[in-house]
């Protein structure tokens, strides 16, 4: 039987990571995109060696790790190079989060992305929710966590995909413009909803 998959995906700071914990703690196994674009290019991975072979030695560090600042130097103004790296990476990271939503047990598989409408991966979901928030109190939570100014989380909110757009796509939306402990009931309501989905 194939695993049923809820895509759970948010601009900055809507609260993704406080939702998919609490899915967590309900036992839903959590597979983790933004992991999966790192597994696949850690030391000794092939993916590595290929990307050095493209941009040179430049994009590896000391350590022998990528070096993520570079490469996202190189590929901020090089469309080409951005494609290239695209079409190596985004396969991998593929496989991979399907790996592990094959190797889950529990009774569904949440699969985090912040980047889940903007890739091929909301295909691999039976359904897709949206962890929506009022763009004010995005930037008062971003800006508070992140400790930096709010000007800047506005320009990375700019270059995200629109919230009226992530809501036209999504099945479900979760609005963030409470308290904690009201995503928290919101999650664990939905949650029985998904069992019924999965089981049904
Ligand atoms: P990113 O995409 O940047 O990783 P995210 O979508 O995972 O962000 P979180 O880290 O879960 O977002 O939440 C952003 C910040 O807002 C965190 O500091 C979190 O504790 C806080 N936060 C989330 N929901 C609420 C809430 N309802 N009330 C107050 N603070 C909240």
């Amino acid at each position: 039987m194939s695993m049923f998959v809820v895509g759970l995906t948010g601009g900055i700071g809507s609260g993704k990571t406080v939702a998919s914990d609490r899915f967590e703690e309900l036992g839903v196994k959590v597979v983790d995109a933004d992991i999966a674009s790192r597994v696949v290019v850690e030391i000794g991975k092939p993916a590595l060696s290929s990307i050095e072979g493209e941009f040179g030695s430049d994009v590896i560090s000391d350590d022998g790790s990528l070096n993520r600042a570079k490469l996202r130097e190189i590929i901020f103004k090089d469309d080409e190079a951005k494609s290239w790296l695209e079409s190596l990476l985004h396969p991998l990271i593929g496989q991979h989060i399907l790996d592990e939503i094959a190797s889950a047990t529990s009774r569904y598989v949440i699969l985090v992305s912040p980047l889940l409408f903007e890739t091929t991966q909301f295909q691999m979901c039976n359904r897709t929710l949206l962890i929506d928030v009022p763009k004010d109190i995005q930037i008062l939570r971003t800006a508070k966590r992140d400790k930096v100014p709010e000007s800047q989380v506005e320009k990375i909110i700019a270059s995200q995909m629109d919230r009226d757009q992530k809501i036209s796509k999504a099945d479900d939306v979760i609005v963030n413009d409470g308290e904690i402990g009201d995503l928290i009931s919101k999650i664990d309501k939905i949650h029985q909803r998904y069992i019924e989905l999965a089981d049904g």
